[in-house]
C-alpha cells in the first residue's frame, strides 16, 4: 500500500527524496504544487524530473480523506464529516469572518480526558489522527469551498478544537502545524494558528522545547481547583497551579498572548465569586480570556447561564484590565459549535 505524501514536513520530505535517490531541491517544487497551489493531482508540475515523478506518483498517495456529510447553516457555517480509509469518522468546521474562514480541526477520533461538558469525551477515545488526516481536513475542506464559494475561499486562521487533545497526539499535530506554517507549503502564519489543550502536562513539556511559535489557548472553565477537576478530571493529576506557570513561558514577542477558554455554565462556575478568582488568578499574566457560553448537546446535565450573567462575569474580569471577549456561537444550528462535535 502506498503511503501519504501529507504525512512529511518540508524536512522530512527532503529526507524521504534522498533515500529514494532522488534530488533534494525537488521538494519545494512538490510542496508547493500540492500545498500552494492546492493542485492535488497534477499530470505536469514544471520543473520535477521524471525520476522524481516516476518515483514519487508510485510511492506515494494523495488522497484526502472523504467527505461524508457536509451541513450548512444559515450563519453560512459549514460542518463536515470525513471518512478515513479504515472508515473512522470525524467533524471539521469552517467557520466564517469576513468572506474568510477559521477551520477548526480535530486531532482524534473521539478522545480521553473525559471532560464532564463535553460531546466528544462521552466517546472516549478510539485513536489519534495520523498527520496527513489532520492535513487533509485542512486540504479538503479548502477543496470544497473553492468548489462550492469560489468567492469567499480562503481560510485564514487554524484553531485546534475540534474533536481530541491535541497534546496527547503530539507528535502528529506538531508535524500537521510545520506543514501549515512552511513557507513552501501553506504558508500560514504562525500567529494564526491556535492549539487548544485541556492542560496535558507531557504534551506542554514537549511544547516548550519543540513546538514551533503558534498560538496557545488553555481551557480554563474554573480557577478553583476543585471545581476544575470535577470538569476536566485530569487536573487532579496536572493542577492549574502547575500548568499556567508552565504555558505563561511560551509566548514569544510583545503581542503575544495566552488565551485562557472560560465555559460558563450555568450555576456552576458562573458567579461573581468565580469571575473574581479568575481575575485574581490571571491580572499579572499574558491572559486574553475567552467566555464560552456552554453549549448543550443531547443528554448534557447542564445549561448555558443568562445573557445578565455571561455580561456581569464579563465586566467583572473587565475591571481589572484584562482582555476578555465573549465567543459568539456559530453553527449550534448544526451541532457544530465548542463541544458539540461526535463522530458518528
Ligand atoms: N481538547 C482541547 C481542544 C478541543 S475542545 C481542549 O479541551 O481544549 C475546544 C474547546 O471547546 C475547549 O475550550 C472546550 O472546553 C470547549 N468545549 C467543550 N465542550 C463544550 C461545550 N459543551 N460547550 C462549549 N464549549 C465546549
Ligand atoms: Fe477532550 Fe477537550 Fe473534550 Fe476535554 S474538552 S474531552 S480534552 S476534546
Amino acid at each position: 500500500m502506498k503511503s501519504s505524501f501529507y504525512q512529511y514536513s518540508f524536512e522530512s520530505l527532503r529526507q524521504y527524496l534522498t533515500d529514494l535517490g532522488v534530488r533534494t531541491d525537488q521538494a519545494r517544487l512538490l510542496f508547493n504544487w500540492h500545498y500552494k497551489k492546492n493542485n492535488i493531482t497534477p499530470c505536469e508540475i514544471n520543473g520535477l524530473s521524471n525520476q522524481t515523478k516516476e518515483m514519487i506518483y508510485s510511492n506515494l498517495s494523495f488522497d484526502l480523506p472523504v467527505i461524508d456529510q457536509v451541513q450548512t447553516s444559515e450563519d453560512s457555517t459549514v460542518k463536515f464529516l470525513f471518512s478515513f480509509q479504515d472508515g473512522k469518522k470525524v467533524e471539521t468546521v469552517l467557520i466564517p469572518f469576513n468572506q474568510k474562514y477559521t477551520v477548526c480541526l480535530s486531532s482524534q477520533v473521539g478522545c480521553a480526558m473525559n471532560c464532564a461538558f463535553c460531546f466528544t469525551g462521552t466517546q472516549g477515545l478510539t485513536r489519534s489522527l495520523k498527520t496527513e488526516e489532520i492535513i487533509g481536513q485542512f486540504l479538503a475542506a479548502q477543496t470544497w469551498l473553492t468548489q462550492n464559494r469560489p468567492d469567499d475561499d480562503r481560510i485564514l486562521n487554524v484553531v485546534f478544537m475540534g474533536q481530541g487533545e491535541p497534546l496527547h497526539n503530539f507528535d502528529n499535530v506538531k508535524t500537521a502545524v510545520e506543514i501549515l506554517i512552511s513557507q513552501h507549503g501553506l504558508s500560514l502564519a504562525d500567529h494564526k494558528i491556535t492549539v487548544s489543550t485541556s492542560g496535558y502536562m507531557p504534551g506542554l513539556l514537549r511544547w516548550k522545547e519543540e513546538m514551533p511559535s503558534v498560538n496557545i489557548a488553555l481551557s480554563l472553565h474554573s480557577p478553583i481547583d476543585e471545581k476544575r477537576s470535577q470538569l476536566i478530571p485530569i487536573n487532579r493529576k496536572y493542577p492549574i497551579n502547575e500548568v499556567i506557570p508552565l504555558i505563561e513561558q511560551f509566548p514569544q514577542g510583545k503581542k503575544r498572548f495566552v488565551t485562557y477558554e472560560y465555559l460558563l455554565i450555568h450555576e456552576f462556575n458562573d458567579s461573581e465569586e468565580d469571575a473574581l478568582q479568575t481575575a485574581n488568578l490571571l491580572v499579572n499574566t499574558k491572559a486574553f480570556v475567552n467566555l464560552i457560553p456552554f453549549n448543550p448537546f443531547p443528554g448534557s446535565k447542564w445549561q448555558r447561564p443568562s445573557d445578565e450573567k455571561i455580561k456581569r462575569f464579563h465586566e467583572i474580569i473587565e475591571s481589572f484590565r484584562i482582555p476578555v471577549t465573549i465567543r459568539t456561537t456559530k453553527g449550534d444550528q448544526i451541532l457544530a459549535a465548542c463541544g458539540q462535535l461526535k463522530s458518528h
